[in-house]
């Protein structure tokens, strides 16, 4: 496991309420939210960025998307999301270890970037 935040929550040692959990994955809520929904889909595998994936990643980053649907529609955002990968400090990455975060919630429209 990552030696990153991410990497100690998902292992336990920082005990954290998973919103979401399967075999590859896990959802928390993200703990500074940018919007009234803000969570993150996290792989368990400890990937640092999108840009070191590798062909073998390609089910995995497939999951990756299928479970942020299914987490939005477990929140009841239904088909009002926005997903976002910082890729690299450059992008404003923090925790290097790959990371899809959920945004929903009725400022989402107003907030274009
Ligand atoms: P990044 O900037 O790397 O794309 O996103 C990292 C995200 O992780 C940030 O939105 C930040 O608020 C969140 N975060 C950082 N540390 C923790 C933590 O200990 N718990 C949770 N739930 N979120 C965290």
């Amino acid at each position: 496991m990552s030696d990153t935040i991410f990497g100690k929550i998902i292992s336990g040692e920082i005990p954290t309420d998973f919103i979401y959990e399967d075999e590859h994955c896990v959802a928390i809520n993200d703990i500074h939210p940018q919007a009234p929904v803000h969570v993150l889909v996290i792989p368990k595998k400890p990937i640092e960025k999108l840009s070191d994936a590798e062909p073998e990643d390609q089910a995995l980053l497939g999951h990756l998307m299928l479970a942020a649907g299914k987490v939005a529609k477990q929140l009841g955002v239904g088909d009002a999301f926005r997903l976002i990968v910082n890729n690299g400090s450059g992008a404003g990455q923090t925790v290097f270890h790959l990371h899809l975060h959920i945004l929903a919630g009725s400022t989402l429209a107003e907030a274009r970037m």
